[in-house]
């Protein structure tokens, strides 16, 4: 690219996808180019895709026809889809999409800048789908963070597991990790400028096992960085789940005490056929032994309703082990059959109303509980990292157990670490005020 471009990124999908487009900006800035407040003003609006559910993947396309209203009158206007959809589909994105000038693999992020150059250079769709390129080739220094207070870092990419539902191993491809010092490095770097919170992230981060160094291992050495505040992961397959792990989780003093732990099911059938690789008895175990080493853990975890075949006696082994657990937070979903997966051979047989008053049902159950459990935190005392302003005057955060915290305050706030008195609470977060400033 010659000249300077005003460039617009706009992200769908997981923590993943955030970070890589935190990449893509930094990079196109880090090439002397602008950022654009919206599509609108950008004269390149690129799209990081998700692809894990339908609902996700036609996002795109909705945003990619309003594009292409804008670019009719704007015939300059450069567009790029990126990330999984762009993976999952290739060149099938443009037989719906022929307006799309850059179309970017998983791996192929940091071409973007040239491809762009290439597209127009030549007046053609420039694309990059290969797999095999190196999925961390954007430099460390360059990345964009969104927020002023937690980074994300990526430790490790792709998946293994061969889970039926899951599109993920077809579009970011099998396990690749970072070594260990790099990370550090990444670590060292982000707190340097100022972030007191880092993420890292994996699609199955607890896996993480590289030159010697295991996902224990290597949250020991993060956990040392001079100057971090606080530590977190996400996600972790129940498989990885390690006694080292939770020896970790309660003896190193960074990393907060809050766990995303995939269930998928409650149901033994519908796990074997999920190919998960664990029995409810098994997670449940797991679950005890993290709850035996950190009493006070904080749980979180995704459940998919309507597999399959899912009789009302298997939905109701979810509700149950909902129950029996008492997660913090839900995460729920509809399955939705995906291309390329092998779910896909099987019926999508559960009635779409079926499928909806599941979903009520698991989320009702789970307001339920999470009301009764933040109204237990009522007059207690919660550490806030604020991470926001929510209004004039008013900002938020989170405790260490990842539950939303809001109270009076302004920008001074953001970034700190503070004491807070719970004053109310709500299912999806608590209030409070400011007993005394920590640091
Ligand atoms: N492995 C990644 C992770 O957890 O970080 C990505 C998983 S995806 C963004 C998060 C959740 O989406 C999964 O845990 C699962 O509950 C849900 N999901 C994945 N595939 C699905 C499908 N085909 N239908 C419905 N929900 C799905």
């Amino acid at each position: 690219m010659k000249r300077k471009t005003r460039f617009f990124v706009q992200t769908f999908g997981c923590q993943m996808n955030v970070n890589d487009s935190e990449r893509v900006a930094g990079l196109l800035a880090s090439r002397g180019h602008e950022a654009a407040p919206d599509a609108a003003s950008a004269d390149f609006v690129f799209i990081n895709t998700c692809a894990v559910r339908e609902k996700a993947a036609s996002k795109l396309h909705h945003s990619l026809a309003r594009l292409r209203r804008l670019k009719k009158q704007r015939p300059e206007l450069r567009i790029g889809v990126g990330g999984c959809v762009a993976q999952l589909e290739g060149r099938a994105v443009l037989e719906r999409a022929s307006h799309v000038d850059v179309l970017v693999g998983t791996h192929n992020l940091h071409r973007v800048p040239e491809l762009l150059e290439e597209a127009e250079a030549t007046g053609r769709t420039a694309i990059d789908l290969d797999r095999k390129a190196d999925p961390f080739a954007i430099p460390d220094h360059v990345v964009a963070h969104g927020s002023p207070v937690r980074a994300y870092v990526t430790a490790m990419e792709g998946c293994n597991h061969v889970c039926s539902f899951c599109v993920v191993p077809r579009t970011r491809g099998p396990e690749v990790n970072r070594p260990a010092g790099e990370i550090v490095r990444e670590v060292e770097q982000v707190v340097a400028r100022g972030h007191p919170e880092v993420m890292l992230l994996g699609q199955t981060v607890n896996a993480y096992d590289h030159g010697g160094v295991d996902f224990a291992g290597l949250l020991a050495r993060v956990d040392r960085v001079p100057g971090l505040r606080r530590l977190r992961f996400t996600t972790s397959h129940p498989e990885h789940v390690s006694e080292r792990m939770g020896d970790a989780l309660r003896d190193l003093p960074r990393v907060c005490p809050y766990l995303h732990l995939p269930v998928q099911s409650g149901s033994d059938r519908v796990l074997e056929s999920m190919r998960r690789g664990y029995t409810r008895r098994q997670y449940l175990d797991t679950v005890a032994m993290l709850r035996s080493r950190v009493p006070d853990l904080a749980l979180s975890t995704d459940v998919i309703v309507g597999y399959p075949g899912e009789t009302e006696a298997e939905f109701e082994a979810t509700l149950s082990l909902l129950e029996w657990v008492g997660f913090d937070a839900l995460f729920s979903f509809t399955y939705s059959p995906r291309p390329g997966t092998s779910a896909l051979r099987l019926p999508d047989d559960v009635p779409a109303e079926v499928k909806s008053r599941r979903l009520a049902a698991v989320n009702d159950q789970q307001q339920l509980w999470q009301r009764r459990r933040h109204g237990e935190r009522v007059g207690g005392r919660e550490e806030v990292l604020v991470e926001s302003i929510d209004a004039p005057g008013r900002v938020s955060g989170r405790s260490r157990h990842f539950r939303i915290v809001h109270l009076a305050g302004d920008e001074g706030l953001v970034g700190r670490v503070v004491e807070v008195e719970i004053t109310g609470a709500g299912p999806n977060a608590l209030q409070g005020r400011l007993a005394q400033p920590i640091h």
